[in-house]
């Protein structure tokens, strides 16, 4: 069978279940193409995307000039691995590095290994900068958070089901209540073995938890008074998702260590990246760490072009905007709703919360219905629906999407 034959939704499905591993449950659609704010199924109905792949498609669907960037290296050269140089990786670093404000930039491929890198590069500094004693070093992190999948992140995750006989998990982390500053500050002051704190600036997997305003700020004065490195996971906030390049932009906060992933290609490619100043950075030699593909030729043109998307089509202005627009419709409904208990979110990373307990199906059967109305939107636990749209949408295409999320809630009541 050619990968180029185009199967029925049903064949597709099918297939997927019969040989794939079940490690997701997705909705039942079966995309086929995109462009820009749109996907189209195999049987040529189209959608607006509402989740884009879970903000790492800020910059729309196949951008041309993020394509464009990716087919013009690949045809050239694909990877060296990094026993060699490649003619790309310094460019892209010096242009990422003084794009976002840092000395420094380890690249990577995913999110997950972007976190790993964070946590590794936070206990090697504790060793050789803070003087924390060997294997004594902790690190404080959130209930509720989601940095990836590997075993050492879900090793600090409260997700029953990411956990579950997946032990024995790896040491070294301290938990605390997320926007809860008395707790970071019991956590860090009688514990002189604390060497970061990651956290993410807006808990997007957990159900756009925005913390309160101030929180950032104040966690990063107090990691600063007690010699504590802020690692901020900007890889679902970041890149102009919540209407700032990042979500501490807010705040106006600087992170120690800034994690980024997801739209550092615009969905093209995997490209992850752990940016930081030297004073930091510097405790990392060769063969501490590494990764085959990061840092590849492909990787590296694609982020470019990626970062250029963002600055020349004012993406971050325009989430910023839709968002407020698209917070105010809602909030219009919500008012008047039983359904829907609240809408909440920054720039265009929102959700809205389902007035039905967390096991119920409610959540779905919406997202079901959204489909069948040419939007997609997934649930994130339970009664909890996020709506992140590719962030080039106009505003006549949000207006447009409003109406058809109002008309299909209005079918729950
Ligand atoms: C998606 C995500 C990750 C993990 O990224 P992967 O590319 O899936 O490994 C880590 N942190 C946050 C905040 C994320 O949203």
């Amino acid at each position: 069978m050619s990968v180029t034959q185009r199967l029925t939704s049903a064949d597709a499905i099918a297939l997927e279940d019969k040989h794939g591993a079940h490690n997701y449950h997705p909705l039942p659609v079966v995309l086929h193409s995109g462009e820009g704010v749109h996907v189209w199924d195999v049987e040529g109905k189209q959608y607006y995307d509402f989740l884009s792949a879970y903000s790492a498609v800020n910059q729309g669907h196949c951008h041309p000039k993020i394509v464009g960037a990716m087919t013009a290296q690949a045809e050239r050269l694909t990877l060296t691995s990094r026993a060699f140089y490649n003619d790309v990786l310094g460019r892209y670093a010096q242009f990422a590095t003084s794009y976002f404000g840092f000395d420094k930039l380890l690249p990577m491929n995913t999110g997950a290994e972007a976190v790993e890198t964070a946590l590794k590069l936070c206990r090697k500094w504790a060793y050789e900068k803070k003087g924390i004693s060997e294997n004594a070093a902790e690190i404080v992190v959130c209930e509720n958070n989601f940095h990836g999948r590997t075993t050492t992140i879900i090793s600090f995750s409260n997700d029953a089901v990411a956990r579950a006989n997946f032990g024995p998990y790896t040491a070294g982390f301290i938990k605390i209540a997320y926007d809860n500053l008395e707790a970071l500050e019991a956590a860090l002051s009688n514990n002189p073995n604390v060497a970061g704190f990651l956290v993410e600036p807006i808990q997007g997997e957990a159900g756009v938890y925005v913390p309160s305003a101030g929180y950032l700020s104040a966690a990063k004065a107090l990691c600063e008074k007690y010699n504590v490195l802020f690692i901020a996971d900007e890889v679902q906030t970041g890149i102009a998702r919540t209407g700032k390049l990042l979500a501490v932009d807010h705040e106006g906060v600087k992170p120690d260590v800034l994690i980024l992933g997801k739209a550092l290609s615009g969905g093209a490619y995997p490209v992850s990246a752990v940016l930081a100043n030297d004073v930091v950075m510097d405790v990392i030699r060769p063969g501490n760490h590494g990764s085959t593909f990061g840092g590849n030729p492909v990787a590296a043109a694609v982020a470019i072009a990626a970062l250029e998307v963002v600055e020349e089509e004012k993406l971050a202005e325009n989430a910023e905007r839709l968002g407020i627009l698209f917070r105010d419709r809602l909030q219009a409904y919500v008012d008047k709703s039983e359904l829907v208990s609240l809408v909440r979110g920054k720039g265009l990373l929102n959700a809205i919360v389902i007035n039905d307990s967390e096991d119920s199906d409610t959540a779905w059967n919406i997202c079901m219905a959204l489909r069948d109305n040419g939007l997609l939107a997934k649930p994130t636990h339970g009664n909890i629906i996020r709506f992140a749209p590719p962030l080039v949408m106009t505003e006549a295409q949000l207006l447009d999407c409003v109406a058809i999320i109002i008309k299909t809630l209005e079918g729950f009541e």
